[in-house]
């Protein structure tokens, strides 16, 4: 996209722009970059409002009570036995050798349980069908572990 001050092309997500340090303000239906402050979009005339930095997706899943960090891998298994993070989890008692399976989509990601002993929950809702998760978001493992998404 150009900026409209200096006319200079910038990241289409860009909240200044990186030339002339200009407040990016965009319409919030058309996401085209608008005359700043104050002015309407130019093709739908909805009041324009400032850039928001775009979420990002989380990179990890933190358990502190065990002091566990896994690295989210797109289609990677969670498990106490199987899978890329079985040398972590493997003393964690309650975990079933074959637990979940991460997959990334977009800016969250998606938990699918694989028939664990113990269950599979995001932010208190039992994982009966995969459930999204995004930053922030709890995901807790066995009805016991915590693991916070950062
Ligand atoms: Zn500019
Ligand atoms: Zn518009």
């Amino acid at each position: 996209m150009k900026c409209y001050k200096c006319k200079q092309e910038i990241d289409s997500d860009s909240l200044y722009c990186d030339q002339c340090g200009e407040k990016i303000y965009i319409c919030p239906d058309c996401h085209i970059p608008g005359k700043g402050e104050g002015k309407r979009c130019g093709k739908c005339g909805k009041p324009l409002v400032a850039a928001e930095p775009t979420p990002k997706a989380p990179v990890r899943l933190v358990c502190r009570a065990e002091n566990i960090t896994l690295d989210l891998m797109d289609g990677a298994l969670i498990g106490r036995v199987e899978g890329p993070y079985a040398p972590k989890l493997g003393r964690l008692q309650f975990v079933s050798a074959r637990h979940a399976r991460l997959t990334r989509e977009g800016d969250h990601w998606i938990i699918a349980d694989v028939g664990s002993r113990n269950g599979t929950a995001v932010n208190g809702e039992w994982c009966f069908s995969p459930l999204p998760f995004k930053t922030g978001d709890v995901v807790r493992i066995a009805n016991f572990y915590d693991f916070i998404a950062e």
